[in-house]
């Protein structure tokens, strides 16, 4: 048997081995704390988990329509309506397995073998996975930590060839917490506009804001930038959903009715308690978001201040989502000399599991979740401290 190459070429998502990783450790009966896969700790809020066990109870268990429950269509345009005063119909949302669903969709539907696909580094571990799977060719264009990893707009225009189909956004990022401001991505929609390309930008983490940052999209240039932008979210990490896998697209109704072709093929609508859960989520009490962010508030500033007093590191200042991101490569020495490297010392020394920077495209860097109860993450933290006391002299 031979597996084609564009599947034998990719590696298991580095975020989802982690999480293998700590689970198979815990199993063995070992203390394992997991600063790895970004899963908030918490519970879904009732008023969600309520919403699944009624549709349950009064039977909407069979299939929706394909491209997701009206209801929630519309929650989600409307949602786009009020953030940017862009308007949106249902036609131009689908609902999806989980973000990285829409991602995947959404680059079946733009990329012809060999077209490339801009995205900045350090970026989420699936993108580039993703635009190999569809045969294009990722195109890296480097942040600076000294600019607290924003992309610069010039550098992706630089990097644009004849070839170029679309531009990836991720918005509080994932790994470096990175907000985009508005300015950087009206002038990024304004190339878009000019080279006729598509800017997908995932904003996963748009709820998870600190020190007063504001999220922003290309849509904050109004109805021009319509045409040019898909926007991508996901109840994962907004409401603690991660198990129950919703997200979406919202963007050109061309674009949405291709992916919709593609989801009719390939998975179906996506589970119909799970969205009416989401409907529940997306217009129903929002204060256990505000409770989770100022929880994730908390810790931020505990692992800041910690990562930044440790031997060999230092960290920049993340403005969103809920991962540090430490330089850690004045901890290197001549037999832990990658990022890769320190992450297995950490498992090994002080059985704390992180995802090394490698893995989102900058070796030298670790990813650290703090969506993570507060005493564990202050014991992995004084874990991980003593375990560097004893290699950086
Ligand atoms: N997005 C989360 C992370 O980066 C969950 C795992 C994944 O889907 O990659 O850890």
């Amino acid at each position: 048997m031979e597996i084609v190459d564009r599947l034998t070429q990719i590696s298991p998502s580095a975020t989802l081995a982690s999480a293998e990783k700590a689970a198979r450790l815990v199993a063995q009966g070992l203390d394992v704390i997991d600063l790895g896969q970004g899963l908030p700790d918490f519970s879904t809020p009732k008023n969600i988990c309520n919403a699944g066990i009624t549709a349950i109870s009064e039977g909407h268990t069979r299939y929706t329509a394909n491209s997701g429950l009206p209801e929630l269509r519309d929650a989600i345009a409307e949602r786009y309506g009020t953030l940017y005063g862009v308007e949106y119909d249902r036609s131009e949302t689908i609902i999806t397995c989980g973000g990285k669903h829409a991602l995947y969709s959404a680059f079946q539907a733009l990329v012809e073998d060999g077209d490339e696909v801009i995205i900045p580094t350090p970026y989420w571990v699936s993108f580039p996975a993703q635009v190999r799977i569809a045969g294009g060719q990722p195109v890296f264009v480097g942040t600076r930590e000294e600019d607290d990893f924003i992309v610069n707009a010039q550098d992706i225009d630089d990097a644009c060839s004849e070839k170029t189909k679309a531009i990836i956004l991720n918005t509080p990022s994932n790994p470096s917490g990175a907000v985009i401001p508005s300015s950087v991505l009206k002038d990024i929609g304004r190339i878009a506009i000019d080279r006729d390309l598509v800017i997908v930008v995932d904003e996963t983490y748009d709820q998870f804001l600190y020190e007063g940052a504001t999220h922003s999209s290309p849509l904050g240039l109004g109805s021009e930038a319509k045409p040019v932008t898909l926007s991508i979210g996901s109840c994962s990490k907004t409401w603690a959903m991660t198990g129950w896998r919703i997200g979406w697209a919202t963007g050109p109704r061309k674009l949405i009715g291709s992916m919709s072709r593609l989801q009719s093929h390939l998975t179906s609508n996506p589970t119909s308690i799970s969205q009416w859960a989401a409907v529940e989520a997306l217009t129903g009490d929002q204060s256990a978001v505000a409770d989770m962010l100022a929880a994730f508030s908390e810790r931020r500033e505990v692992v800041l201040k910690q990562l930044r007093s440790m031997p060999g590191v230092t960290c920049g200042q993340p403005m969103g989502s809920f991962y540090a991101f430490p330089n850690v490569s004045g901890t290197f020495n001549n037999r832990i000399t990658t990022s890769d490297d320190l992450a297995t010392y950490l498992i090994d020394e002080a059985q704390v599991v992180t995802v090394p920077g490698s893995a989102f495209g900058r070796d030298g860097f670790l990813r650290v979740s703090f969506a993570v109860e507060i005493n564990r993450l202050q014991e992995a933290l004084h874990r991980i401290s003593e375990a560097l006391s004893a290699i950086v002299v």
